[in-house]
């Protein structure tokens, strides 16, 4: 590899680039807004490795002119890994990749691993290989958690990990794959291309495969064979959704560290261990009403989730936010928590086609783009007792950041209203 065009300067850009530059690599990083008017044949001209970041749409004229050209594509994943020295593993799926890398990431570091979890959750794996060789940094005893999405596994090709997770496929991203939901699929397969078939792990939510079989949860306790680790209730992953991540994290661990002879320290680990802010979480209670922030979940499985976690029966208590950015998603299994729900308020871009799914079932507020207008229908229509949720089932950017900061100025919201 001499010469290396990176398609997209954001985060994963940047990272390549720097990592390139450590290896002494030429690279260039590009985008397509800025070279409308390039010629593509000056911009190939000497490139022998094409990078791309996530973000990079399968119609960018970049990367079909690297098509056209039979330059070989790879992801910065991808090129971050060539350069990792120690093992790998990762997790895919539409939901839970980030709690699931997060609460491998905690256990490994309790058990004294040196660990880092990187991909999709921030920190490119390619500036972790790139700080490794420039501080000279000794990291072959090393273990990186992957969190990998679908649009990171369209441009990979050798990912030699030790172990990986898909932990589910349900409606997301539609807008990206002509293919729809199987083609989702087959690119979420992706990930266990070079995985070892008894490593290639599935979450319990997937249906007819195989999965680990050392780790079980049974009348709410957790065991590792036939040996009892500890009780669901005294963790935060009780939850239906969370059990699921918290087996994969468990059969992860268990290929780069076996656990059968350390299940006191992994006890203490699981007790320990939070889920991350905005997913299904607790922001206060006022007049007797729960308010709960699940920005996080941005398509209609995640919201069946967070429903199903917080009401074990379907008590109709609870009053739900929904809408923004559509990702033609199929909106319909929503349908199923009507019973659970007292009423919608729906609210942004998508806002018809949620409502579509309670219609004639539920009471709807239209809160059109006043989402401030969604808070405080959704607070005069709770009874106390009742848990107001944000639960959006679909992406932020048409009136936020990102989910963070629509989970921030809910929770701002909820605070601000009457006591
Ligand atoms: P991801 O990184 O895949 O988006 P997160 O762990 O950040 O996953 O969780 C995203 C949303 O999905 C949150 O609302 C969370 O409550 C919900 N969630 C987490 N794990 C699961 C799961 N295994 N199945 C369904 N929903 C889940």
């Amino acid at each position: 590899m001499n010469s290396i065009l990176m398609i997209g300067g954001g985060v994963s850009g940047r990272a390549a680039a720097s990592l390139a530059e450590v290896l002494n690599i030429k690279c260039r990083v590009v985008n397509d807004a800025e070279t409308l008017n390039d010629d593509l044949d000056e911009i190939f001209a000497g490139v022998d490795q094409v990078v791309v970041s996530p973000g990079v749409l399968p119609s960018s004229r970049l990367y079909l002119g690297a098509l056209e050209r039979k330059i070989s594509v790879i992801s910065e994943l991808e090129l971050g890994m060539r350069y990792f020295p120690g093992k790998c593993v990762a997790v895919t799926g539409t939901n839970g990749k980030t709690t699931t890398v997060e609460l491998t990431e905690f256990i490994l570091k309790k058990l004294g691993a040196q660990v880092v979890a990187a991909g999709n959750i921030g920190l490119p794996l390619s500036e972790v290989s790139g700080n490794i060789i420039k501080n000279k940094i000794d990291a072959a005893n090393m273990f990186a958690v992957l969190e990998v999405s679908s649009f990171q596994l369209e441009h990979t090709f050798d990912l030699p990990l030790a172990g990986a997770v898909l932990l589910n496929v349900e409606s997301d991203h539609i807008n990206r794959y002509p293919g729809g939901m199987d083609e989702y699929r087959a690119v979420k397969e992706r990930i266990f291309r070079q995985v070892p078939e008894d490593k290639r792990f599935f979450g319990c939510s997937m249906t007819g495969i195989k999965r680990c079989d050392i780790f079980s949860i049974n009348d709410g306790m957790i065991f590792c064979n036939d040996k009892c680790i500890t009780a669901l209730k005294d963790t935060a992953l009780a939850a239906e959704h969370n059990q699921e991540n918290l087996l994969a994290a468990l059969a992860l661990v268990q290929t780069l560290l076996p656990l059968e002879n350390r299940l006191e320290e992994l006890a203490s680990a699981l007790k320990e261990f939070k889920t991350g802010d905005h997913r299904i979480s607790f922001v206060c209670e006022k007049k007797s009403v729960k308010y709960i922030d699940d920005s996080k979940a941005t398509n209609p499985a995640a919201v069946i989730a967070a429903v199903k976690a917080l009401a074990p029966e379907p008590n109709g208590n609870i009053v739900l936010i929904a809408g923004g950015l559509d990702k033609d998603m199929d909106f319909s299994p929503l349908t199923a928590l009507s019973e659970y729900l007292r009423k919608v308020i729906v609210y942004g871009r998508c806002k018809d086609a949620v409502a579509q799914a309670f219609e004639g079932k539920v009471a709807i507020f239209d809160a059109g783009s006043d989402f401030a207008l969604a808070v405080k229908d959704a607070s005069q229509a709770a009874l106390p007792g009742d848990t107001v949720l944000l639960s959006p089932a679909a992406a932020s950017m048409d009136m936020f950041k990102d989910y963070k900061e629509r989970g921030d100025v809910f929770a701002r919201l909820v605070r601000e209203l009457p006591v």
